[in-house]
């Protein structure tokens, strides 16, 4: 009989875009690959290094290890409005011959290579030093799906619009009824790639590019849970054959073998005032409100919420994050008018240890862009939210979490933004008789026990870990 071969040690080399959304989830994979005897070798780029390792408990933790590599940028590109484009041609042009440097120079050998999107130049790193890539897509299901179609939307004349006027002529709300595993949605929820008139799109080319460019990759690797995608899932699985889903990981984190403090690997400094906040407040009473680590928000937007937050008469806990506001500002550009009057029932700070907050039995919604980390943490915690998406996948996220038919756990508002609407949003999500509002509470709390149980041993996503440490194995020279 063969011998199936084992890897005595083995070691992967796990590299994210360099922001929170990517490196968050990378780092949860990279403990749970820890956890189960996985030697990992997390690489972030130089400039963050520094920033990321002064907060994290995983720092000299036996068979993990930290790394860095040049981004590439110089000081001007990093200040640039289009600093994420400019960081995304930079590591594609300057990091491939440092990460195979760097690989080769590890030992125990790299066995494998682990990615998020947006770096799929480094599969070429995998490829040379003749080891499995696997990639982390770091959306939804829908959300890959969606993007793997932006391909197809382009051919049929969907996207680039015509000129600016498609934008608010109601043409986003052309039906897209033909992607198999998808129920009928708006042109608008497919992406916000889809929502511009420039015929040579860098976005649009590189989303396309990136997303299809994860068939060159041994394993699709993505936080969500079969039970919440079932449709979208099979749809993909079709096309490709190892689809690893391992989520929430947020929640399977809770389940590592041996779990020690988590990694909290966090680009901002988390405010320890929130918990005691919380704890002060009645159950459920809380609005939670955060726009994630990039959205940027104008002056007008910022006015609507915070107006729409005074008008609930809720206390909220807000994350105004330095560069939140457009201009590069934070909570310095809050109306002195607003802070006034919500001064008894608020609290602000510029950044939280989202998770807890999230599972901290006072919050009971959250008004969130809802970017795809904050929606599966958000479901694992069991709280309805109030959607308010403007980028990438948060538009589809936010049409799955808000479709009755879907997981019926969420209101978006629209997408002119208007403090009465912010306002009475969150009063039909969390206001006493709201019956719209119990429903949305009783279907969060379904979904909870659905990731829990997801994650659970036996559920989908730990047979898909479990699935995934087999092959990291099985697949060592
Ligand atoms: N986050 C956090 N503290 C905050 C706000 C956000 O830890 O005060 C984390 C949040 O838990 C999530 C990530 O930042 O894991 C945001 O990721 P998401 O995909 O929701 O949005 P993005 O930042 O990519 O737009």
């Amino acid at each position: 009989m063969e011998e199936i071969k084992r890897a005595a040690a083995p070691h992967a080399m796990l590299f994210p875009f360099p922001c929170s959304g990517h490196i968050n989830p990378t780092l949860k994979l990279g403990e749970l690959l820890h956890s189960r005897g996985v030697r990992v070798t997390f690489v972030n780029t130089e400039h963050n290094h520094e920033r990321l390792l002064r907060r994290s408990a995983l720092r000299g933790r036996e068979g993990f290890r930290f790394e860095s590599v040049p981004d590439g940028l110089e000081n001007a590109d990093r200040r640039a409005p289009d600093k994420t484009v400019r960081l995304y041609l930079s590591l594609r042009r300057s990091c491939r011959a440092p990460l195979v440097a760097l690989a080769r120079r590890l030992v125990p050998r790299v066995t494998c290579v682990v990615l998020s999107g947006l770096v799929s130049f480094a599969l070429g790193v995998a490829e040379e030093l003749a080891v499995p890539s696997f990639v982390l897509w770091g959306t939804s299901a829908c959300g890959f799906l969606c993007t793997l179609r932006l391909r197809q939307l382009r051919q049929r004349g969907y996207t680039p619009l015509k000129d600016e006027s498609y934008l608010t002529n109601g043409y986003l709300d052309t039906p897209i009824d033909w992607i198999t595993g998808m129920p009928p949605v708006r042109l608008g929820d497919i992406s916000s790639f889809v929502r511009t008139v420039d015929p040579t799109s860098f976005a649009l080319r590189v989303e396309e590019e990136e997303a299809n460019s994860c068939a060159k990759a041994q394993g699709l690797i993505l936080n969500t849970f079969d039970e919440l995608e079932p449709d979208v899932l099979d749809a993909l699985r079709d096309e490709f054959p190892r689809v690893y889903t391992i989520g929430p990981l947020a929640a399977a984190m809770h389940l590592r073998v041996n779990p020690g403090p988590s990694a909290g690997l966090s680009l901002w400094e988390e405010d320890a005032s929130c918990m005691a906040w919380l704890d002060a407040r009645q159950a459920g009473s809380v609005l939670y409100v955060s726009f994630g680590s990039l959205a940027v928000l104008s002056l007008s937007q910022l006015a609507e919420f915070a107006w729409g937050l005074a008008g609930t008469q809720r206390p909220f806990l807000w994350v105004v994050r330095p560069g939140l506001v457009a201009g590069d500002r934070g909570m310095e550009a809050l109306p002195s008018d607003f802070l006034e009057e919500t001064e008894n029932r608020r609290l602000i700070v510029e950044w939280c240890a989202q998770e807890q907050v999230l599972r901290h039995p006072a919050v009971g919604g959250f008004l969130t862009h809802s970017g795809w980390n904050s929606t599966t943490e958000s479901i694992w915690a069991g709280v309805p939210m109030v959607c308010a998406p403007g980028f990438a996948d948060q538009y589809i996220n936010s049409r799955y979490v808000c479709g009755e038919e879907e997981w019926g756990i969420g209101l978006r508002l629209d997408e002119q933004l208007r403090r009465e609407q912010v306002a009475a949003h969150v009063e039909e999500l969390m206001g006493e008789g709201s019956k719209k509002g119990e429903e949305m509470k009783r279907n969060a709390a379904k979904w909870k026990a659905r990731a829990e149980a997801a994650t659970a041993p036996g559920g989908s996503a730990h047979e898909n870990l479990e699935r995934l440490f087999e092959v990291l194995r099985l697949d060592e020279e």
